[in-house]
């Protein structure tokens, strides 16, 4: 394996010491950006470059920085106080570009910023980049950038996973100790699981989706990227709960994520046998045992359970998504976004602006949901695929309601895979198979490092019931702390 040196986590600091040190005025918010940027020059300039970031700009984040002195006062300072972060470019900021990673949006600008940018602003965040992703959010790889694939930072020649790869390998590598992505069938955790780091898909609802490039409306959720789990907590404190500019966003109340158990006593961690088949690769399945014997020393009982229709998930979210998807992607027409291509006539500015604006898996997935939901084929394929769907959420909501607490299962089968070598798109989509299961549900999962193979991360899985983030945040901190660097060998 080509060691890069770029797999080591925040040299700035965690989002906690960040804030401590800019309160305290030992550092200035001004000298954190700094610090990021130019631990983003060095990623750039060894092997070949990550390219996690799509875009940034020094001056933009030097005001930002500098908008922020007034607020630095002491305890009362705001929660991520002068903490740098990156932005998966399918998530709308002003000021700079939003592209969705496609040829389709390239230089588009966003005349609104998503509630979750504002939030983190509102939060004393500094956002310094906007991170590449796999075009619209569709892939598992971050290879289908049109703007070029972001490399994994342990080693140029994988991929860091995706679709929120520039996101995944920008915290990774050590440019800013946290990141906001996007899921909407893994699209956070599987990345953070290649990556070695932690990524949390909150409870559909529990962050606003306004300013989120709409992909699958019923699955889209924001997520975060954190080095440590106390990162991706602080993040997802900042941007959780109700937003009147969506609709969708609950008011469920929004706890204290920096709040957790002492022990796991009491605690009941089930464990899925359909994510632990027997094809599952033995070392993931072994470090899968010894995260599962920290919880039981920990205090938690294990119990092996069932969820029969997991078999389903893949199938099933491979025609929502595409269907959803092709609804929303309507609104690119060369009229109202971005690319315009003229043609003849209407019909044929229309064609010939989506021909060259979107790339092969956008326009696969747009014929695929276009099909599953044209008359006479609705029928057997999406209103069917809704019906497994929902069966799915039941396998959870009974293992929960017999007294499981959290599940527990590997994030991926597999470590970081070579760029290019899932050249048929239905192994990619494999990729998914023990994600998606959550999006279906709308229920909060997150991803932890749990130890390595060949010296490349693997993520453990943890999934609770709705809206039970804090508890899934208590039981991968404990997990965390018992690994400690195991966690990364
Ligand atoms: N890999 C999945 C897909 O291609 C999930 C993407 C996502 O979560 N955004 O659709």
């Amino acid at each position: 394996m080509t060691e890069t040196g770029f797999g080591s986590h925040s040299p700035e600091g965690t989002v906690a010491e960040i804030r401590a040190s800019v309160t305290a005025g030992r550092r200035s918010p001004r000298d954190i950006v700094d610090h990021s940027f130019a631990r983003a020059a060095q990623v750039r300039a060894g092997a070949d470059g990550l390219n996690a970031i799509l875009w940034s700009d020094i001056a933009v984040a030097h005001n930002e920085a500098a908008a922020l002195e007034p607020r630095l006062n002491g305890p009362d300072a705001p929660l991520l106080a002068g903490v740098p972060i990156v932005v998966k470019d399918n998530i709308a900021t002003v000021g700079s570009p939003t592209t969705c990673g496609s040829r389709i949006l390239a230089g588009y600008h966003s005349p609104f910023e998503a509630t979750a940018v504002s939030r983190l602003r509102d939060a004393g965040a500094i956002a310094v980049g906007k991170t590449n992703l796999d075009e619209f959010a569709m892939g598992s790889s971050t290879e289908f950038s049109a703007f070029g694939r972001t490399k994994h930072p342990l080693d140029p020649r994988l991929v860091p996973g995706g679709s929120s790869g520039g996101s995944a390998a920008a915290v990774a590598a050590g440019i800013t100790p946290a990141a906001l992505g996007s899921e909407t069938g893994g699209s956070v955790r599987q990345p953070a699981a290649f990556c070695g780091i932690v990524g949390v898909k909150p409870t559909y609802g529990r962050v606003s989706r306004y300013g989120l490039v709409a992909f699958a409306s019923s699955l889209d959720q924001i997520g975060v990227f954190g080095a440590h789990v106390d990162d991706a907590a602080a993040v997802l404190q900042a941007i959780a709960g109700r937003d009147g500019l969506d609709a969708t966003s609950s008011d469920a109340p929004v706890p204290d994520y920096g709040e957790y158990p002492p022990t796991l006593r009491g605690l009941v961690i089930g464990k899925p046998r359909e994510y632990f088949p027997h094809q599952l690769d033995p070392r993931i399945a072994d470090l899968c045992e010894r995260a599962l014997d920290r919880c039981r020393e920990l205090g938690a009982a294990v119990r092996e359970v069932s969820l029969p229709h997991t078999e389903l998930a893949i199938p099933v979210y491979y025609i929502v998504a595409p269907a959803e998807a092709s609804s929303n992607l309507a609104r690119f027409d060369g009229v109202r976004y971005g690319l315009r291509v003229t043609d003849h006539g209407l019909r044929g500015m229309y064609e010939a602006t989506r021909s060259s604006g979107f790339g092969p898996e956008v326009t696969r997935r747009i014929l695929l949901g276009t099909y599953v939901l044209s008359a006479g084929y609705y029928d057997a394929y999406y209103a069917k695929a809704m019906r497994a769907r929902t069966l799915i959420a039941t396998d959870f909501d009974e293992v929960f309601r017999s007294g499981v607490d959290v599940l527990f299962t590997p994030t991926t089968p597999t470590t970081a895979f070579a760029a290019g070598s899932r050249t048929d798109p239905y192994q990619m989509y494999l990729s998914d198979i023990f994600t998606v299961t959550a999006n279906l549900a709308g229920i909060p999962a997150l991803s932890l490092p749990i130890g390595r193979i060949d010296g490349l991360p693997v993520g453990g899985q943890l999934l609770a019931p709705h809206f039970a983030e804090q508890r899934l945040l208590g039981v991968a901190r404990l997990l965390e702390h018992s690994l400690g660097a195991e966690a990364h060998r």
